[in-house]
């Protein structure tokens, strides 16, 4: 008989990587594929350093400005997106580009540019400094959108022409602090106009929905996903707010403090959507180690998302 303690894992449902990641990691491969070593990756490709390490190792080069890359090799911009002036300079310099940015995330940068022709003021819910909200920013002259990173500054933003006032939000968002956001603007500003699809994307969503569902169940929770991924630091978030305190955003395995598991008797496990399945793999081998382990999958729903290919790779 095993003397390892018992232990349960709730596998949250959906988990990991999303269609618009593995876009942009096909992306890069493809495009190593048809141009051959090195293609230039301008910012990480996504927010994961498994992720990045291996297309590193397989010839692409990741650099935060475009001045970083030759004029010959092929220049990728990430799934994040990137400001316009950033493949206007591209262009202006004859650059092979290849855009791995999340066909959501140019829905939004759409839907920007839409509203500041039709004559309306856009506000950006989204956090500062994260690369999205960077390249939405940079749909529009610079200081045209105006950025609200929570309920606070909701409440005292002051805007000139309020009749006439949009807003769009980073996809990666928590999908109730969002919700606490907009109810904020629409009591100030009942004109205001709402994204006619909702921004937060469908991965963000089902991943946010399924933490909520487990963590009331889970002594603790854990989360594989990088300290820079957005979505992925929602997720623990969202766990904490949903009634488990005890919940951790880990890169791998080899993070995981053991002690941090004394008396928990079930642990619910979760990936962002940049974290791929291997690293959940890794985490559960790893507890298999000190734990007898029962693994249960628990879907809340299913996914069945694809995002074709830019033309210049499709063939
Ligand atoms: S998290 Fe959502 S917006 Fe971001 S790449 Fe995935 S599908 Fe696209």
């Amino acid at each position: 008989m095993s003397s390892k303690p018992k232990i349960t894992v709730l596998l949250a449902g959906p988990r990991g990587f999303c269609a618009g990641v593995d876009r942009a990691i096909e992306i890069v491969e493809k495009a190593l594929e048809k141009f051959g070593p090195p293609v230039y990756v301008r910012h990480e490709i996504v927010h994961n350093k498994y992720v990045v390490d291996e297309l590193r190792e397989k010839g692409a080069v990741f650099v935060e400005e475009l001045d970083e890359v030759p004029e010959d090799v092929p220049v990728i911009f990430s799934a994040h997106g990137v400001p316009k002036a950033v493949p206007e300079e591209a262009t202006r310099r004859n650059m092979i580009q290849l855009d791995a940015t999340c066909p959501l995330v140019t829905k939004v940068h759409v839907d920007a540019r839409r509203h500041r022709k039709d004559g309306r003021t856009v506000l950006l819910i989204g956090h500062a400094g994260h690369p999205e909200v960077v390249g939405t920013l940079g749909q529009l002259p610079e200081g045209e959108i105006k950025l609200v990173e929570n309920a606070e500054q909701a409440k005292t933003i002051e805007i000139e022409n309020s009749d006439n006032l949009s807003f769009v939000t980073q996809t990666t968002l928590s999908v109730d602090d969002t919700a606490e956001i907009v109810s904020v603007l629409k009591k100030r500003f009942p004109n205001i106009e709402e994204p006619r699809t909702e921004d937060i994307c469908y991965a963000t969503t089902n991943r946010q929905a399924a933490v909520k569902v487990l963590a009331k169940d889970c002594d603790a929770f854990i989360v594989l996903g990088a300290p820079n991924s957005s979505n992925s630091n929602r997720l623990a978030e969202v766990a904490r707010v949903a009634g488990c305190e005890k919940s951790i955003l880990i890169e791998r395995a080899a993070e995981l403090d053991l002690d941090w598991m004394t008396g928990v008797e079930t642990i619910g496990v979760t990936a962002g959507a940049s974290a791929p399945e291997i690293l959940v793999q890794e985490l559960i081998d790893l507890l298999g180690d000190h734990f007898e382990v029962t693994v249960r999958d628990v879907a809340v729903t299913t996914e069945d998302m694809h995002f074709s290919l830019p033309r210049a790779l499709s063939a």
